[in-house]
């Protein structure tokens, strides 16, 4: 049975780390990027030169008339959707609860929380649950577990949601074939940060980690890949945090 995975917001990042990995792993990958076509391309073109598959698919994953087409257009290329990763997320510049708007905190909750539930329920809708073996993983942040203050407390609650939705979604699919686990990075190495408006932020907060130093996309897309793959067969309902031992 051949696995194809749709990786949110694969053109950059950790998702692009993920999805060159699971290329290499034997998934025919859809790269959901949003705005940045050219970089999602370049991950299609870096795929394709490795020998693996892969195609590059415009969609606001807050928008579920877009992500069914995605979904849609993925089995009419490869087949049924065997693996989702929910990695697509956004924050806003670093700053105190209280100078937050409504629409900035809706915004978030709209890509990071209504998007990771749209993926997922079209997911389940459209997989064989006769026939195969799937997987979901969320990435997450440890800002759901350690709040974000002063600098994004929408954004860590966001992040809290997709870590219950994680718990309850691998209760309700367990009997169904499909594993829901979820990634917890912390500070990792990627243009996130001058998002969030530090662009030195890994450098400045690196060091003052356990393990003395921020982490790569690469580390993050290990994980994730585990998670997906029948080595994690056992697994579901967890969570790995990839925080440097914060
Ligand atoms: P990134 O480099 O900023 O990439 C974010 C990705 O999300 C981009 O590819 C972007 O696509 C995509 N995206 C944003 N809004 C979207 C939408 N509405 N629909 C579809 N795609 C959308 O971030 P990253 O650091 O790799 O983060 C990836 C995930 O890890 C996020 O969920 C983030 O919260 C989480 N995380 C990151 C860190 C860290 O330190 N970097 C720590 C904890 C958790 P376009 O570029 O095409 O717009």
């Amino acid at each position: 049975m051949s696995k194809v995975v749709i990786v949110t917001g694969g053109g950059r990042g950790i998702g692009a780390a993920t999805c060159v990995l699971l290329a290499k792993q034997n998934y025919k990958v859809c790269v959901n990027y949003h705005s940045n076509q050219q970089q999602a391309h370049s991950v299609v073109d870096k795929i394709v030169e490795q020998g693996g598959e892969a195609f590059a698919y415009q969609a606001d994953v807050s928008d579920e008339n877009q992500v069914q087409a995605m979904f849609v257009a993925t089995r009419q290329r490869y087949g049924g959707v065997t693996h989702l990763v929910n990695n697509a997320g956004i924050l806003f510049t670093q700053s105190e609860l209280r100078n937050i708007d409504v629409k900035r905190f809706k915004q978030v909750l709209d890509t990071n929380v209504i998007g990771c539930f749209v993926c997922c329920k079209t997911f389940i809708n459209q997989f064989d649950h006769a026939i195969e073996h799937g997987a979901i993983v969320n990435v997450s942040s440890a800002a759901s577990r350690l709040g974000a203050p002063f600098e994004y407390v929408d954004y860590a609650a966001s992040k809290g949601a997709m870590d219950s939705m994680t718990t309850g979604l691998s209760l309700e699919l367990a009997g169904q074939n499909i594993r829901v686990n979820g990634v917890r990075p912390g500070c990792i190495y990627t243009d996130m940060h001058a998002d969030g408006g530090e662009p030195g932020r890994v450098d400045r907060l690196g060091p003052n980690l356990p393990l003395k130093r921020g982490g790569t996309p690469e580390e993050v897309a290990n994980a994730i890949a585990w998670l997906l793959s029948e080595e994690a067969s056992y697994v579901t309902g967890s969570f790995i945090d990839l925080a440097g031992g914060r």
